[in-house]
């Protein structure tokens, strides 16, 4: 079997962990394994210049490694060369020629090219936004680049978005075959041969705001960039008395400002799912805030994810309640915007194990995949890998934010959590 990954959308710690546990598990397996740079943008732009010629690296195998794992595969999958240039993001992707983007974004990877890959942060494949694998003259290319590389089954690491276009990519897979036939792009006796996507999901994203699944990739990564921050403003903000107002990530998803809160001891936490109860808010906000420093508190935290609102959808920012606490309050007050310093950086210990755990679960479930099952989504539940069907993760996830946006946000709280009691 010939299988691909690509990482797309928002990066996060993890992703070159998954990527190189697909590869190598593949490699395992006794698959050929490509990566894809640059998300979908890559799959729709595929490959339009020869493979370069690369010298191969002389290198000795260890004995005891080739026995370890008791196969061929790995002695003919060692190296391709390209890895240095992956790594860097160099290589021949996206080279400027005759005024048009040409290159090779659909590039054979070997067990060597992802060596080192665990504790390297961000994603060496890159990762894009891509609008043209938004309209179906991109997906139709996706297609046709996948066929026209004999890839048999692709895995997908990237957030819900991602998953949104991979589930449609899979749901839309026979109507686009069968345009391809009719284009004259393939002939039928490939159509036949790749009547069947197949397709797997694994959640690469820092809000952990995926449905069905208890953990994603990068979340643990982000988690602890913020503990690691708001530690350091805790001194400060204790030294002088002070208010510090923490804004976080998460547009529909409040779990990082939710667990940033519970593991810094923060006094008030704004998340999307759950506003305020009263409104207007401030007072409610402020009540709790006095009760604190009534009983001894020298500091004040607040966190306020960037997708906070109140329960009339009003944005919620830093900003305004850094006012609030000032003005109602009369506290010194600061702001901090986190920013992009709690996407990144080297993934923690957790977030090794789980795109690793996840990524040999893909390979195996491409490699068992028929046509009457579902594509599958990779996720964790209760400390166990398990597979959930795509559409099932994505329609959860597209009604969580559905809920918030019709104010429904006990409803909201119940689909992220089951047990959630109001
Ligand atoms: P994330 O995966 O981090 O949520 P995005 O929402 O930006 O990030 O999605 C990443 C990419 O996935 C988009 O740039 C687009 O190419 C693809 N995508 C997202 N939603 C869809 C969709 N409904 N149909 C097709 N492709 C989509």
């Amino acid at each position: 079997m010939r299988i691909a990954v690509l990482t797309s959308g928002g990066d996060s710690a993890g992703m070159n962990p998954a990527v190189r546990a697909v590869v190598k598990a593949g490699i395992t397996k006794g698959c050929e394994t490509y990566v894809i740079r640059e998300g979908y943008e890559g799959l729709v732009r595929g490959n339009t210049t020869p493979p370069r010629p690369r010298p191969k690296a002389e290198r000795h195998v260890p004995a005891e490694r080739l026995a370890r794992f008791g196969t061929d595969a790995l002695v003919k999958n060692l190296s391709f060369g390209d890895g240095p240039a992956l790594r860097e993001g160099a290589g021949d992707a996206d080279e400027e020629e005759e005024g048009t983007l040409r290159g090779r974004h659909i590039v054979r990877v070997g067990w060597d090219d992802v060596r080192g890959w665990m504790g390297e942060g961000g994603t060496f494949i890159g990762s894009a936004r891509s609008a043209s694998f938004r309209t179906l003259e991109g997906r139709l290319a996706a297609a046709h680049n996948l066929i026209k590389e004999g890839i048999d089954g692709l895995v997908v690491c990237g957030g819900d978005g991602s998953l949104t276009g991979a589930d449609r990519l899979r749901a839309e897979w026979g109507e686009l075959v069968q345009q391809l036939v009719a284009g004259g792009k393939i002939t039928e006796t490939e159509a036949a041969l790749n009547s069947h996507l197949k397709i797997v999901g694994l959640v690469g994203s820092i809000d952990n705001d995926m449905a069905l699944t208890d953990m994603t990739i990068g979340a643990p990564t982000a988690l602890t960039r913020i503990c690691e921050a708001i530690d350091n403003i805790n001194s400060t903000a204790a030294s002088h008395s002070r208010a510090f107002v923490v804004e976080v990530m998460g547009r529909h998803c409040g779990w990082l400002a939710l667990m940033a809160g519970v593991s810094a001891g923060a006094d008030y936490v704004f998340i999307p799912e759950q506003p305020p109860k009263s409104q207007p808010w401030e007072e409610e906000m402020c009540e709790v805030i006095r009760r604190h420093r009534e009983v001894g508190k020298r500091k004040t935290i607040v966190i306020v994810a960037e997708g906070a609102h109140d329960r009339d959808l009003n944005p919620i920012k830093a900003e305004k309640v850094k006012d609030v606490l000032t003005e109602v309050l009369k506290l010194d007050t600061r702001v901090t915007t986190l920013g992009h310093t709690q996407r990144g950086g080297r993934p923690v210990a957790m977030d090794r194990i789980l795109p690793t755990l996840q990524g040999i679960d893909a390979v195996n479930a491409l490699l068992e995949a028929t046509p009457d099952q579902p594509s599958y989504m990779i996720g964790i539940h209760e400390n166990k890998i398990l597979r959930i069907p795509l559409v099932d993760a994505v329609q959860q996830t597209q009604a969580v934010a559905a809920a918030i946006e019709a104010r429904d946000f006990g409803r909201a709280m119940s689909l992220r959590d089951p047990e959630f009691e109001q």
